[in-house]
């Protein structure tokens, strides 16, 4: 069987990889890919743009490919399921509708609220209903969301209600482009993150492997908020009883709801929660995608075939399928250009990729591309270095052997990846 994996980031690599791992499957396509995808065995970069609806279907139907997995938000918010259904062509994500969970924060929210899912408290405001005197009655701190896709950044926690105002005009002005005509203004509330994905088909669930990211830039969770600097899985915070009750409260009624709302969910689904000292799992936000780096470390444990998982969703027919999983943990750490997150720095060459394929793990490349035989830096996250370990700390140690093992100038990564998960592992010292 073919198959086209739509990106170009570290997830896209993962997908790639994990595809053309399967026995049954010949090659695997990605649009557009990057460096590390273009040498993986099995795998051909195409130059078509993940956001480019028509020529992803054409090349679909050129190419005969037999399954789509869809790896960024985008493709999935304008329309691309739809596009490919429509011509019959078998395409694994939420359609337009239902991917207006993750596309639309003011639609999140509401759909929350209609069917009693735990969120923070909430309003939202266009320019034209703002209600400045409402947001100065709230108790700070107020997070200030644009409404739109903004790559993670349209986000701002504000210490007083003053701050909250000015962030929400900036949005209103245009900080956030479209993105912020329609402003959400929530609590702030208080707990660890945790993130939650899921298989679904419409109507079953299959739970992938739990997994953490650490989206701030520096050691000790310091610094501005990035796409992610690094993951794990499993995520210890996430125990048996709090994923059963994950299933319970957010994800099973949100799966019901999107199914008596007319619009049935098929793809991965993406929680990202708020655990508050009660052990409520308050959803901050929906990804209707995997998440970037956690497909890395999730994938490496993966043992089914992905593709079959695929296959099963969008036959509806999840529920005769399971997911195996290594025992053993992986964790994944970001390399990113210098600059990044602000003004990033690209068109390095990295060099270290031969030593680094001759240790254990895996690096998957982000924002990488090809120059004749050197690989040069494209993006702000440009590799991933994942390793696998009896526990974390061991997945820890063998991908920091990994980044070491790599060079370009200005590279940055964060030196303390899994530290939350670590602290867990670790018997309490007195
Ligand atoms: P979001 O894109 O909505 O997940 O928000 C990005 C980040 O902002 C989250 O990962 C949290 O760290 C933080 N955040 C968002 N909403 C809240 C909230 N209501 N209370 C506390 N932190 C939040």
């Amino acid at each position: 069987m073919k198959v086209l994996i739509v990106g170009g980031g570290g997830r896209e690599h993962a997908l790639a990889w994990k595809c053309a791992a399967a026995a049954r499957v010949s090659e695997v396509l990605v649009a557009p890919g990057n460096a590390g995808t273009a040498r993986e065995p099995k795998v051909r970069n195409v130059e078509v743009a993940a956001e480019d609806l028509a020529a992803l279907v054409d090349l679909a139907r050129n190419e005969r490919i037999d399954l789509t997995i869809i790896g960024p938000e985008a493709p999935l918010v304008t329309g691309v399921v739809d596009a490919f259904s429509a011509q019959g062509l078998k395409c694994f994500g939420p359609s337009q509708a239902a991917a207006q969970l993750e596309g639309s924060k003011a639609f999140a929210k509401e759909f929350l609220r209609r069917h009693g899912i735990p969120t923070a408290q909430s309003r939202t405001f266009t320019s034209a209903s703002f209600d400045a005197a409402w947001v100065s009655r709230q108790r700070a701190p107020l997070v200030v969301k644009a409404s739109g896709l903004a790559s993670g950044k349209g986000v701002v926690i504000a210490s007083s209600a003053a701050e909250a105002l000015g962030a929400a005009q900036a949005m209103f002005a245009g900080q956030f482009g479209a993105a912020g005509r329609e402003v959400v203004i929530e609590e702030f509330l208080p707990g660890e993150e945790a993130s939650f994905i899921v298989m679904a088909d419409g109507t079953h669930v299959l739970p992938l492997a739990t997994s953490q990211d650490h989206k701030r830039l520096r050691d000790g969770d310091q610094g501005p908020n990035t796409g992610g600097m690094g993951a794990y899985s499993p995520a210890p915070v996430v125990t048996p009883a709090l994923h059963a009750r994950i299933m319970r409260e957010v994800i099973e009624p949100a799966i019901r709801g999107l199914s008596a709302d007319g619009m049935p969910y098929t793809g991965f689904l993406y929680a990202g929660l708020m655990i508050a000292p009660d052990g409520t799992p308050n959803v901050l936000e929906f990804n209707c995608r995997l998440g970037d780096p956690e497909t890395q470390p999730m994938l490496m444990r993966l043992a089914s075939d992905l593709t079959v998982l695929c296959e099963a969703a969008l036959a509806g027919q999840l529920d005769t399928v399971s997911a195996q999983w290594d025992r053993r943990a992986a964790l994944g750490v970001v390399i990113a250009a210098e600059g990044y997150p602000e003004a990033v720095r690209t068109g390095d060459v990295i060099t270290g990729l031969e030593r680094a394929a001759a240790l254990p793990g895996k690096i998957f490349h982000a924002g990488t591309r090809l120059a004749g035989s050197e690989v040069l830096t494209s993006g702000g996250r440009v590799l991933c270095a994942v390793g696998l370990g009896e526990g974390v700390a061991a997945a820890q140690r063998n991908a920091y052997a990994l980044a070491s093992a790599v060079h370009w100038r200005g590279m940055q990564f964060r030196h303390d990846i899994g530290h939350r998960a670590l602290s867990r592992e670790l018997p309490p010292r007195d």
